[in-house]
């Protein structure tokens, strides 16, 4: 199980993160704790030094030199500490922005090559054909998956590719995904909206019950659900756990 943590605007990452590997360490499963798009090296460094077991160095919006250098750096350093990095190519944009931010920027399999051969990054973030947050009323979004097929192809059956933007999304394609090569999918706006739904429902007196345990719970089943439709109940052991606290991890090892 990956916790995404978007830590922007928050002062003090400190307190996340012994929050969050305190209850890690509780876990009955594996649990990694990630910096969700970490938009600068110093926020990278910073969520390291809090605890974070993975950090997502986001600089997908920056020409290629740039993004490859930046990530090249905090992989230098995370690779020592037994830090996992992920990071992005081509870019996944904003849904609100769906008709030309789903089909601009995708990510081209020679790049993503030459990109994790260039920054030795664990995993990455492709853009094929989704973005962030919710899409207009009426749209739906197309994944391509042959590009998502020629990038596997390209890195090699195990190399983990992140599908981020994946809420708005028919069952069917994010099965197709999981199945075709995407091994991480970030989700947030379906969450949420489970959760602002069931909070409406107890509001207007259709359910009972404490608000708060009622919104936890269509968290817990929401999210349930997406694990099942992904291919990946039951399978948290499946995946060799690094460990926490620390521990140096070799490349070939993730
Ligand atoms: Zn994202």
């Amino acid at each position: 199980m990956i916790l995404d943590v978007a830590i922007q605007g928050i002062t003090d990452p400190y307190f996340f993160g012994d929050l969050l590997r305190r209850l890690a360490e509780q876990s009955s499963v594996p649990v990694c704790i990630n910096l969700d798009h970490g938009k600068s090296k110093d926020a990278c460094y910073q969520a390291i030094q809090a605890g974070f077991t993975s950090v997502m160095i986001d600089k997908s919006a920056e020409p290629y030199e740039v993004n490859a250098a930046d990530v090249k750096d905090i992989c230098e350093i995370a690779h020592s500490l037994g830090i996992t990095v992920e990071a992005e190519l081509g870019h996944v944009g904003d849904a609100a922005n769906a008709e030309v931010d789903t089909v601009s920027c995708l990510t081209e399999p020679e790049d993503a090559k030459r990109f994790v051969e260039e920054t030795g990054v664990h995993c990455l973030a492709v853009a094929i054909g989704t973005a962030h947050g919710k899409y207009p009323k009426g749209f739906v979004p197309k994944l391509d998956f042959e590009r998502l097929k020629a990038i596997k192809e390209t890195l090699g059956a195990d190399y983990p590719l992140v599908l981020h933007g994946s809420s708005g999304m028919d069952d069917e394609s994010l099965r197709k995904a999981c199945q075709s090569g995407i091994n991480k999918v970030n989700i947030a706006t379906d969450l949420y909206e489970a959760a602002a739904e069931a909070a409406a429902e107890c509001l207007e007196g259709n359910k009972k019950g404490r608000l708060w345990r009622i919104v936890k719970d269509a968290l817990r089943y929401k999210l349930a659900a997406k694990i099942k439709v992904y291919g990946s109940d039951g399978k948290a052991w499946d995946i060799k756990p690094q460990g926490l606290p620390h521990k140096p991890i070799t490349l070939e090892e993730v």
